[in-house]
Order: structure tokens, then C-alpha cells, then sequence
């Protein structure tokens, strides 16, 4: 897996929707690529701020995170 895979995979991997293989193959990356480690750790704050945002009709989105990003939790939130 190349680091332009892994984060392709980011979203289905956060979610736990990766198959095991891939998820083997990216976990294993991780574990290579201090690169992607550090894109993984700022991506998961980064979800957690928006969540935070969104459980919280009062406070704005942060003007920092991705458009695509808040895209991608609101689909995640809606197929619960
Ligand atoms: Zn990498």
C-alpha cells in the first residue's frame, strides 16, 4: 500500500468498514510510515472537532476542516 492508498482508505478504515485484508495491508503501513501515523492522528482530531461541532447545533463548524471532510461524517452519521 502506498501513502496516497492509505489515505484513500482513511475514511473506511476510521469507520471500520475497511476489509480485513486491506485493513491488514494498511495497519501495516501505519506501522512503516511515521508520515501516515502523524495524517492519521491529525485526521481523527480533526473528526473529533467536527463531531463535537455537530452534537452541538450552537457552536460553528471550525472554519479549518475540509468541506469533503464534514461531507464525509455527515454520510457516515446518516447510514447509522
Ligand atoms: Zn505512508
Amino acid at each position: 500500500m502506498t501513502c496516497q492508498q492509505l489515505i484513500e482508505f482513511l475514511t473506511e478504515y476510521i469507520e471500520g468498514q475497511l476489509p480485513l485484508s486491506q485493513r491488514a495491508a494498511f495497519e501495516l503501513h501505519l506501522a512503516l510510515c511515521g508520515q501516515c501515523r502523524a495524517y492519521l492522528h491529525n485526521f481523527r482530531t480533526t473528526i473529533e472537532a467536527a463531531q463535537n461541532a455537530f452534537d452541538d447545533p450552537t457552536v460553528a463548524t471550525p472554519a479549518s476542516i475540509p468541506e469533503e471532510l464534514v461531507q464525509a461524517i455527515l454520510r457516515a452519521r446518516r447510514s447509522n
